[in-house]
């Protein structure tokens, strides 16, 4: 079993924490290196029993700047051709215009998509279910995983819930 995962997300969210959790190392060297496809693989994590092939949207971190037609182009065919997207919020700042962007690229495809709580070491535990119900309504996300990239909570069970999707 192998699949392309995009993960999604304003800058400082834990992307790239996450990614580094999961994968290692090697990522950051990785990105740095040009690619030649149009989507920068910036990580993959072998299984057993699966292969999990994560990359990089083309200009959806820069939500300062509205996104040209090319840039939403790009961005839009990224999502149609991965087989998940994982799209992460920073649960210590809400939902913000950054996050809200993204949301209205996410709304019109069809890739099954994930809400990906992060920094939910940041939270007193009671704040986190009142906040799962209210974003899960936002979009049709398959799932909402709360995870800590920094600390690893749940990071598990995120990797099992992605396998079943790919
Ligand atoms: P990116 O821009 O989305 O790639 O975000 P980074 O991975 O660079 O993380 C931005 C900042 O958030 C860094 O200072 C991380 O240490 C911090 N961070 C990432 N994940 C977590 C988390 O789960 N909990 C906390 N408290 N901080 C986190
Ligand atoms: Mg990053």
């Amino acid at each position: 079993k192998s699949g392309f995962i995009s993960i999604v997300g304003r800058p400082n969210v834990g992307k790239s924490t996450f990614l580094n959790r999961v994968i290692g190392q090697k990522i950051a060297i990785m990105s740095d290196k040009p690619q030649t496809t149009r989507n920068k693989v910036q990580g993959v994590l072998t299984t057993n029993e699966s292969q999990m092939i994560f990359i990089d949207t083309p200009g959806i971190h820069k939500p300062k700047h509205k996104l040209g037609d090319f840039m939403i182009k790009a961005a839009t065919n990224t999502f149609r051709e991965v087989d998940l997207i994982l799209f992460m919020v920073n649960v210590d700042e809400g939902l913000g215009r950054g996050d809200e962007y993204i949301m209205e690229l996410l709304k019109d495809v069809k890739t099954p998509v994930f809400l990906v709580l992060n920094k939910i070491d940041t939270l007193h535990p009671d704040e986190l279910l009142p906040m799962i119900e209210d974003y899960r309504t936002r979009l049709p996300f398959k799932e909402v995983v709360p995870i800590s990239a920094l600390e690893g909570n749940n990071v598990e069970t995120l990797l099992e819930q992605v396998h079943s999707y790919i």
